[in-house]
């Protein structure tokens, strides 16, 4: 089946949400130069192929907001581009070279207002095919929400690349909602939800001698903490306990532990928050890319009109 320039595979009986709102976007806005390199997205249990480009401004509108500088709009663009592109060289899926989910690959959103969407599209546009390469491909180009002064360095959570190292990131509780949060859990919640991920754990002891060394890594996030006899990593603490970052303190009192949590999401690459600021502070999005992957550079897809 095919729908202007979207071709729709695997397609449920009903016409799904995602094909409808890329039709819009696409129908809306007089059509740009595009790259000619088109996308398969899997969404739920269907496979939508389109343009890149038109992609691309459902991944921005996603994982930025668009009242964000346009040159940061413009770093996260490249980013996703690029991501993408990484995408589609792996072959994560086998169906599609990207899918929606955001746990998995890049979110993505077909509903936006006139507004934003003119600033999404303009930093899409703008930078329409460029992306990052290094050793002459598609960079691995993570990126997240905010850093607590530094950002994570892939290594700590998946296998280490060069381009992808702990960088300052200048963000700070007076830049970003909720940067500090904080987690209590009672004692017994805890208990069980550690021994459901960790049946050897022993919590014969009072409460407060639960948690015993924890080891923080250069950029100051929690790399492993021993927690009655047991090792849990930090990244494996975030996931069971729910915790915005892995760079957190724990204190425990009446029966309640209290988790003091700051910055949002895995922290490797750029942070969003972090390109906000550099980009009101006057860096392009050349330089914030260069900051956030160091070593990689801006390369660009054929174009045509
Ligand atoms: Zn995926």
């Amino acid at each position: 089946m095919k729908i202007g320039k979207w071709k729709v595979k695997l397609l449920p009986a009903v016409v799904f949400a995602l094909a409808l709102a890329v039709l819009r976007n696409v129908h809306s806005v007089p059509s740009p130069a595009v790259v000619t390199v088109e996308v398969r997205v899997k969404h739920g249990d269907m496979v939508v192929t389109g343009p890149l480009e038109e992609y691309l401004v459902g991944v921005v509108a996603a994982e930025m907001p668009a009242d964000f500088a346009p040159e940061a709009l413009r770093a996260q663009a490249v980013a996703a581009r690029t991501y993408t592109l990484y995408c589609m060289r792996s072959g994560k899926h086998a169906d599609a070279d990207v899918c929606t989910d955001y746990r998995c690959c890049q979110a993505w959103r077909g509903e936006e207002d006139a507004e934003k969407l003119a600033r999404i599209r303009d930093a899409v546009y703008s930078t329409a095919g460029e992306y990052l390469e290094f050793a002459g491909q598609a960079a691995f180009t993570a990126f997240h929400s905010s850093s607590p002064g530094f950002t994570e360095a892939c290594g700590a959570i998946w296998s280490e690349l060069p381009y992808l190292v702990s960088v300052s990131s200048p963000e700070s509780a007076d830049s970003v909602p909720g940067f500090v949060s904080r987690v209590d859990i009672g004692v017994f919640d805890l208990r069980d939800t550690l021994l459901a991920a960790c049946p050897d754990a022993d919590f014969s002891a009072p409460p407060e001698e639960w948690f015993g060394e924890i080891t923080r890594d250069e950029s100051g996030r929690v790399s492993a903490a021993v927690i009655c006899g047991q090792v849990f990593t930090g990244v494996k603490l975030r996931e069971l306990l729910k915790l915005r970052s892995t760079a957190f303190t724990v204190d425990c009192a009446d029966g309640i532990f209290t988790f003091t949590v700051t910055g949002s999401g895995h922290g490797v690459g750029m942070s969003q928050y972090g390109a906000d600021i550099m980009a009101m502070d006057g860096a392009d999005y050349h330089e914030i890319l260069a900051h956030y992957y160091p070593g990689t550079k801006l390369a660009s897809l054929n174009l045509s009109s």
